[in-house]
């Protein structure tokens, strides 16, 4: 049978159990599950019909944000460039490709990390590794690692803040296509960018003509709000398990953190504590693909996760590396074509791409990057499938932590701006170049 805290009795991986207080923590997750949603059951369902249409190849799904949101790096300007470098890559596939694009944030919640490690060294001094700023802290100071519950509520209140802003950006003006030009950022450069402000010249004529003829369509809602989500990992499931409530209209649950979660490759037994909630929330669910799961063992996953074989409920994120993808991902759409599963198949081709440059700075070649995208469209197309979404770790910031891309970032600039808590993430010239490369990849 499940219920909201099912999961307590499966065993759980990279959920901190070192807490020195459990009442306390217990006292916080009450707390939380008083508060208000974040998100509405509704909005959740339209996700789900949205992502629907994206498994019919009718649509297309770009999620992307940050790995790690950060207490420290929170402010109203960095959460509207995440949003402007997402409208514009919306912009590109929309005008390249001709197809609706489903936008989705790793954004509002996206904060507990799983580590590779659980340990960290510095020269002689070994602590717990940072887990993400809902759980502890990256100081690298005995004290900073210790996991606090208060900082639960802190991760609350600013996914409820971002959130706000969010709406606000888009349903409030900020979206409209007649701002098309305004959502370059200050510090764009480049091709890619010379590309972006042609289409929004386009846009912009397309409009003065509908303006002209008097056509009633143009102040439609369509032109002047966006749709967009939010999603992050379900790590954390006492911080899920508060957020999950009853819709008063189904009488289903929602987790309602953010509109959709996923499941990371880490964290997704089949008999473990991930799965079993994640199967009795009806938000749409991602899982991370990577190069240890089985087709026979995906299936299984199916079965659970998604047991009506419901349109909109499941995206499978392909997570191989450039060197594995083709080794791996085949067998995989193969064997869900065969079975008659109904699933948007999207790449992240961020996670099996990660490398250390020689000076220890964890980095990304775009090179590997765009490499594994286009290797991931040629598969899924082979299988006789539907390429139907990318999930990518970027900024609206102009930082240096992934390589090369047409701004040609090397080793030697990766110091200059790396202000990731976690992972490498494309900088905003990096992530529109790639929208190009993509909105390519879909004419084809
Ligand atoms: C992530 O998306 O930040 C992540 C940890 O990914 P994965 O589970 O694919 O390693
Ligand atoms: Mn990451």
């Amino acid at each position: 049978m499940w219920s909201p805290e099912s999961w307590r009795a499966k065993p759980a991986k990279h959920i901190p159990d070192d807490y020195p207080d459990q009442a306390a923590l217990a006292e916080v997750e009450r707390t939380l599950a008083a508060y208000p949603p974040l998100v509405f059951a509704g909005e959740v369902r339209t996700l789900k019909e949205r992502l629907a249409r994206v498994s019919a190849g009718e649509a297309f799904l770009l999620q992307g944000g940050d790995c790690a949101e950060s207490f420290a790096e929170f402010s109203a300007d960095k959460i509207r460039d995440t949003f402007r470098v997402l409208l514009q890559m919306a912009v590109a596939l929309t005008y390249g490709a001709a197809m609706p694009v489903v936008k989705v944030g790793r954004i509002a919640g996206q904060f507990g990390k799983p580590r590779s490690s659980p340990i960290e060294t510095q020269g002689d001094i070994t602590l717990p590794s940072y887990r993400g700023d809902n759980i502890n802290g990256m100081e690298f100071t005995e004290e900073a690692r210790i996991p606090d519950p208060e900082r639960l509520l802190k991760a609350y209140g600013q996914s409820a803040s971002t959130l706000n802003l969010i709406r606000a950006f888009a349903k409030g003006g900020y979206a409209s296509l007649r701002n098309v030009h305004r959502w370059n950022l200050e510090f764009a450069s480049g091709p890619q960018n010379e590309r972006y402000m042609e289409i929004a010249d386009r846009i912009s004529d397309a409009m003065a003509f509908m303006d002209a003829c008097g056509l009633s369509g143009f102040n439609s809602r369509q032109l002047n709000e966006v749709e967009f989500y939010t999603s992050h990992e379900a790590l954390l499931l006492g911080y899920e398990q508060a957020m999950t409530r009853t819709d008063s209209t189904s009488g289903d649950y929602y987790d309602t953190s953010g509109h959709m979660v996923w499941i990371g490759d880490r964290t997704r037994q089949l008999d473990g504590a991930h799965i079993e909630f994640c199967r009795g929330i009806k938000n749409p669910i991602g899982m991370k693909c990577g190069p240890t799961l089985e087709p026979d063992e995906l299936i299984k996953l199916l079965d659970v996760l998604n047991p009506d074989n419901e349109a909109g409920r499941i995206v499978l994120i392909a997570r191989f590396g450039t060197e594995k993808i083709a080794q791996h991902l085949p067998a995989l759409v193969r064997r869900v074509q065969q079975e008659g599963r109904t699933v948007v198949w999207s790449s992240d081709p961020m996670h099996g791409n990660t490398i250390k440059a020689d000076n220890g700075y964890k980095t990304r070649k775009v090179s590997s990057v765009l490499g594994e995208v286009e290797q991931f469209f040629d598969l899924v197309r082979a299988e006789g499938a539907y390429p139907g979404g990318v999930h990518f770790e970027m900024t609206g910031q102009d930082v240096t932590e992934c390589l090369g891309g047409l701004q040609t970032i090397t080793e030697d600039d990766l110091s200059e701006r790396y202000h990731t808590h976690c992972d490498p993430r494309l900088n905003a010239n990096q992530a529109l170049e790639l929208a190009f490369t993509l909105a390519e990849e879909l004419k084809a």
